[in-house]
């Protein structure tokens, strides 16, 4: 798997500056290698909402220590596609979740806080 240090190797071949001008946000983006250590992190960030959040929390540009200033969405971009070869939706994602019971075990927790939609209920019945 692609470390970090490589992807931000990649940002500055692309665009100049330094390693440290990208490092903290690929960093962020293979985080999730914390939760899960093989390639199915990339479900958490690597998608085209990921790279949106990237910029919350990055800001909306970068600006690399050069003083050129460039979209955090950039670099978002390239990482996903240097890791996957397309920028997915998180949709694309969960079509590859296999679903549980435990995913869809919700109760009716309106009938128990709600105590006119629970008498509706009871008068239904
Ligand atoms: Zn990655």
């Amino acid at each position: 798997m692609a470390h970090p240090y490589h992807h931000a190797l990649s940002s500055v071949k692309k665009w100049g500056g330094t390693v440290e001008d990208y490092l903290a946000i690929h960093s962020w983006f293979d985080a999730s290698k914390q939760i899960t250590a093989d390639f199915r992190h990339r479900a958490l960030r690597h998608h085209a909402e990921g790279i949106f959040m990237a910029e919350t929390i990055f800001g909306t540009t970068i600006t690399l220590s050069t003083g050129r200033v460039i979209p955090t969405r950039w670099v978002g971009e390239q990482h996903v596609q240097e890791d996957l070869g397309f920028i997915p939706s998180f949709a694309d994602w969960v079509r590859t979740i296999r679903p549980e019971p435990w995913m869809g075990r919700a109760q009716r927790l309106e009938l128990q806080v709600d105590p006119a939609l629970a008498a509706a209920s009871t008068e239904a019945a």
